[in-house]
């Protein structure tokens, strides 16, 4: 068999997860393994801990970390809080929102939705209506996505936590940044979130396979009230300063040294810095497919501008078009790999993925492959596009 043709040069990645993994994560990741006792890898752990209550901005929560994807970050936050039986609110937001609600079904919970609109973030008031409409405080939790990946959309936490203020509704506030962790702002205590959820491969630069929440007291006691089943996951068993319970086994020591080597670079180039740079990008991004929609085959997905997500954007197609063929042109001929449509937008959208290890240039690359793959097909597309993404990031 002939061995594969040589591609000159790096393929970039700008799928809104996994992302792109910065050198220094690479090399931290291929140190060799430690005893548990050594403690070096002790010292590694409580840098992860430590660094991710830094980031989140909390002093009073208790960080835990699982070998796992997000989806077991979800389910540990299921089963620590909701026994079967139990309720839970979810505003929706799109495929992750129903994704999340789908699986707490799967364990035994009840699930109350709200709707979501195509192209919209969480209608806040009809969070607030439903919880008012509980006046036997049977929800146990709202369980709010931040940013929903598959639809480019971020929504307000504050709004949200006002509105649960407002109800006078006992309910934890627990909140998925999965996607908007090291990108957007967020501020844990401020915010009255309860539980956080996050993972290891977007905004974090880390390879997938790290899942963490951070939990603050009144979550851990509602997890102590809890009878439902629970061993892996549970928060009361990884309480210990012993790394062995801690992980309840073996901890993913390579991914815990990338995390922490990952958490170093973004407080040496600084969080408001890290922040400030996505907001840029995105803007840059923003700029360009608002100029390609004049060509009529494309448009945002997002319809509110400013809840457009500084990590991913989500661009909706004319029927017709096959957004598919036109990611693998651009990844296969152009070596630029974007996202496709998930769940109900599958073959309606294609997303480009924005955050973590990322610069100018590289988004520049990026907007210019997508524009070659969208010449190659045939779809047509205003033509100013790079030079608007290049104003932006000239006027900084
Ligand atoms: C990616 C993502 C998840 C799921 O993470 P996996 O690691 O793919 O299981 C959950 N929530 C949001 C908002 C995400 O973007």
């Amino acid at each position: 068999m002939n061995a594969p043709k040589r591609i000159p040069g790096h393929r970039s990645l700008h799928s809104p997860g996994p992302t792109r993994v910065p050198d220094e994560v690479v090399h931290a990741m291929s140190r060799q393994p430690m005893d548990l006792a050594d403690p070096r890898l002790g010292a590694v752990i409580e840098a992860c801990e430590s660094g991710l209550k830094r980031l989140l901005q909390t002093e009073r929560a208790q960080v835990f970390m699982y070998s796992a994807n997000g989806h077991g970050a979800w389910e540990a936050a299921i089963v620590n809080l909701i026994a079967p039986g139990q309720t839970v609110l979810v505003p929706g937001t799109g495929h992750f929102s129903e994704s999340w609600a789908v699986q707490t079904e799967a364990l035994g919970g009840r699930v109350v939705r709200t709707p979501c609109v195509e192209g919209f973030p969480i209608d806040v008031d009809a969070v607030e209506q439903a919880l008012r409409a509980d006046t036997r405080h049977e929800i146990v939790a709202v369980f709010a996505v931040h940013t929903d990946t598959a639809s480019g959309l971020t929504s307000d936490l504050r709004a949200l936590r006002a509105a649960i203020d407002a109800t006078g509704h006992p309910a934890l506030f627990v909140v998925d940044v999965v996607a908007s962790l090291g990108a957007a702002p967020f501020a844990m205590d401020a915010l009255g979130a309860n539980v956080v959820i996050g993972a290891s491969q977007k905004g974090l630069m880390v390879p997938p396979g790290l899942g963490f929440v951070a939990v603050d007291s009144v979550a851990m006691a509602v997890a102590s009230r809890n009878p439902a089943p629970r061993f892996y996951w549970d928060w009361g068993r990884r309480s210990s300063d012993l790394v062995y319970r801690k992980f309840c086994g073996t901890p993913p020591q390579s991914l815990l040294m990338g995390l922490d080597a990952a958490l170093s670079l973004i407080f040496r180039e600084g969080v408001d810095e890290v922040i400030a740079r996505h907001r840029l990008i995105a803007r840059a991004v923003h700029a360009a497919v608002a100029c390609w929609s004049e060509g009529g085959a494309l448009q945002f997905f997002g319809r509110v501008p400013a809840a457009r997500s500084v990590s991913v954007t989500t661009v909706l197609v004319q029927p017709g078009i096959d957004p598919e063929a036109m990611r693998e042109v651009a990844r296969e001929r152009f070596q630029v790999a974007i996202a496709g449509g998930l769940g109900p937008l599958a073959g309606r959208v294609f997303r480009i993925g924005h955050l973590g290890d990322m610069n100018p240039a590289m988004i520049l690359g990026c907007l210019a492959g997508i524009e070659a793959a969208m010449t190659v097909q045939g779809i047509s597309f205003g033509q100013q596009g790079m030079q608007q993404a290049i104003a932006c990031l000239a006027t900084g």
